[in-house]
Formats: structure tokens, C-alpha cells, sequence
């Protein structure tokens, strides 16, 4: 960090915060110019927090030169990770395209399974799917709380496909956290913080939406919450930012995953679904998203959107599903990615 000081600026006043760092365990080296003092501060920020540097006297601003966040920097970890899920360990990382699909809501077991076989038939190996829908109206579908959990169970047991499912609220972690092999922490959550943490001490890998409001330094700052309880399992999700723009229902911001990629060594996938929130988008945004070299996609589908009980305009169906699977066997070998296959066989018991 380096602390500018005012024009005006004492050398009492570049003393008193030369004082403050070293009494704090910090070292500072002053520089002056011709028309102002700056002062480089070296150490450990959190020596730094706290301090109140800038109510010091002659104290203009503070700028930051080391990003905010540590655990899931690139700074501090410059090889990419890769997040496995699920009993199979199906890989989410820099040498793969991960195919998530599934509902966005957990409405019954038949169409659940429906899903989860069309999402097999198009080479997707995580299963997604709401059991608690975090929606915008009282009045709209909740989701079917633990009894969806133990449909996704059922499913995966059928399927084999480990499941993806949302956790709205801290108290309910332990329990999803028993049945899912990934904790989706959801774009209305992303700055939940009693919700990060408890993901973060809940054994299970996470994938984090970025809020729909959030700079991406908010959201790598919310995966650093997750990552400071100990968990650097954590997937980040472009989902979409809210702009001016009203033809879509968010506008996907591509240019966030190599952002967040140069940053963080975390793996970063994109929703193509809940961005453009429109089933003749999914396609387009999905190709944009293996251009700029994400990690996977989060597709919505349904047996039969005209049904859904959640955001069926946005879901693919069979064919949609099926159209999509050759774009990425086409594309994917360009970014020299593979498919995403489980990386252990599970022994089968009978
Ligand atoms: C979802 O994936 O089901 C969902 C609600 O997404 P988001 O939090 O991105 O709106
Ligand atoms: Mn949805």
C-alpha cells in the first residue's frame, strides 16, 4: 500500500504515520518529491487494517498495490486449480469444459430423472437442479426443500451424475450439504457472508455466482470469505450483471472470466441460462463462453419447459440440448480442452 500525503503535508504529519506502521509491526519508506511525500508501506495488510491511516493528518488517500484477496489469488497461487466433484471426481479446471445441466427447479422425480437423462445423452457429468429456489416473489415456487434433495440423491444414484444444488440460507448448509456434492451459493446470496462461511466449513465444493451487482473484486472477496474458513474447493460463476439493458434478463459479462482467470487461480464457468435468460441465447453465449477460455457451462433444461415451474423460456430441451453438445466436442479441442470425465470409477458392490 502506498499512502499519498496533501501538498501541505508536515514533516510532523509523514512522521506520525511513519509511527503508526512500525508501531503496528509494519516498516515504511518515505519518499519525497518536489510537490508531494509518498509513502510506500511494506508488510502484511493486516497490519495495516485498522489503523485509520487515513484520518491522520496531511493523509490525502491510500492506494492499494497487492489485491485484497489472498487465498484465491493468483499472486499467492499462480497455478490454476481444479475443483473435483463428487464421489467420481469430476474435474472443474484449466484442462477440461465441464457440462453442467439440469432443471432449474427439482419438481418431481419423473422429471427429474428425464433431465438427468438428457443431460447424460449430451456428455454433461454434473447434474444441477433446485431444491431451494431463491426467487424474486413470495408467491412464485420455493422449490420442494428436502424432499427435492432426495430426488437429486435418487438421481444421481440412477445416473451416477454427482448434483449441484443451491443453499439460501446458513441454517440449511449441514442438511444440503448431506445430500449435494456441490454447494451453489446463489447470485442474491453473493454477499451472504454468514452463508460463505458456513459453506466454507462445510466440507463440500462451492460454486459461487457473482452477484448480479457485484465488481468482480466483490466477488473474488466473497470467495475469499469461503476460502478463509478453509475451503478453496470453489467454482466462481459469471451469471450475468444487471444493466440498462432490458432484451436479455442479465447481460453476461464475457470479459469477467478472463478477468477473474488473470486474478484468481480458481476455475470459472459461466451460466448461460440465468444471463441471457432466453432459450435462442444459450447457444450463442455458450460458443462465447468456450472462446474466452472458461472452464465449463451451467445449462438449465427441461423435459418440457412449457411446464416448468421456474424459468422454462430459458431451458433447453433434447434438441437444443443435443445442438449444444456439438458445439463443444467442435470447439473445445481448439482450447485444448477434453471432456470432463469422472477420474475414478466407483467399484460397484452387489
Ligand atoms: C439458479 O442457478 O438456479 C439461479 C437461481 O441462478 P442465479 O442465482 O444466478 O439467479
Ligand atoms: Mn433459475
Amino acid at each position: 500500500m502506498v499512502i499519498v500525503m496533501t501538498p501541505n503535508a508536515t514533516n510532523e504529519n509523514v512522521q506520525a504515520v511513519v509511527a503508526r506502521v512500525t508501531e503496528a509491526g509494519g516498516a515504511a519508506s518515505v519518499s519525497r518529491g518536489d510537490a508531494r511525500t509518498i509513502i510506500g508501506l511494506v508488510g502484511d495488510l493486516d497490519h495495516f487494517h485498522g489503523l485509520n491511516l487515513l484520518a491522520l493528518p496531511g493523509v490525502e488517500r491510500a492506494v492499494r498495490i497487492s489485491t485484497p484477496f489472498k487465498l484465491v489469488s493468483r499472486e499467492h497461487h499462480s497455478q490454476m486449480s481444479t475443483v473435483m466433484v463428487g464421489a467420481t471426481r469430476v474435474p472443474i479446471g484449466p484442462d477440461t469444459f465441464t457440462l453442467i445441466a439440469g432443471p432449474c427447479a427439482v419438481e418431481t422425480a419423473e422429471q427429474t430423472l428425464a433431465a438427468a437423462h438428457m443431460a447424460l445423452a449430451a456428455g454433461a457429468t454434473l447434474l444441477r437442479g433446485g431444491a431451494f429456489k431463491p426467487r424474486s416473489s413470495p408467491y412464485a415456487f420455493q422449490g420442494l426443500g428436502e424432499s427435492g434433495l432426495k430426488i437429486l440423491a435418487d438421481v444421481r444414484t440412477e445416473t451416477g451424475l454427482p448434483i449441484v444444488t443451491e443453499v439460501i440460507d446458513a441454517a440449511d448448509v449441514d442438511l444440503v450439504a448431506s445430500y449435494a456434492d456441490m454447494l451453489q451459493v446463489g447470485t442474491r446470496n453473493a454477499q451472504n457472508f454468514s452463508l460463505l462461511q458456513a459453506v466454507g466449513e462445510a466440507g463440500k465444493p462451492v460454486m459461487l455466482k457473482r452477484g448480479m451487482s457485484s465488481t468482480i473484486e466483490e466477488w473474488l472477496m466473497a470467495a475469499e470469505y469461503i476460502a478463509h474458513r478453509g475451503n478453496l474447493e470453489v467454482v466462481l460463476c459469471e451469471r450475468g450483471i444487471r444493466t440498462f439493458e432490458r432484451s436479455t434478463r442479465n447481460t453476461l459479462d464475457i470479459s469477467a472470466v478472463p478477468v477473474a482467470h488473470d486474478l484468481s487461480h480458481l476455475p470459472v464457468v459461466v451460466d448461460p441460462s440465468h444471463s441471457g435468460g432466453r432459450r435462442d441465447l444459450v447457444l450463442p453465449l455458450s460458443k462465447a463462453a468456450i472462446a474466452v477460455g472458461a472452464d465449463g457451462i451451467i445449462v438449465d433444461i427441461h423435459p418440457n419447459p412449457s411446464t416448468a415451474l421456474c424459468d422454462g423460456p430459458q431451458a433447453l430441451v433434447e434438441e437444443d440440448l443435443v445442438e449444444l453438445a456439438a458445439a463443444i466436442a467442435a470447439f473445445t479441442p481448439l482450447l485444448n480442452r477434453g471432456p470432463a470425465l469422472p477420474t475414478e470409477v466407483l467399484a460397484v458392490t452387489n
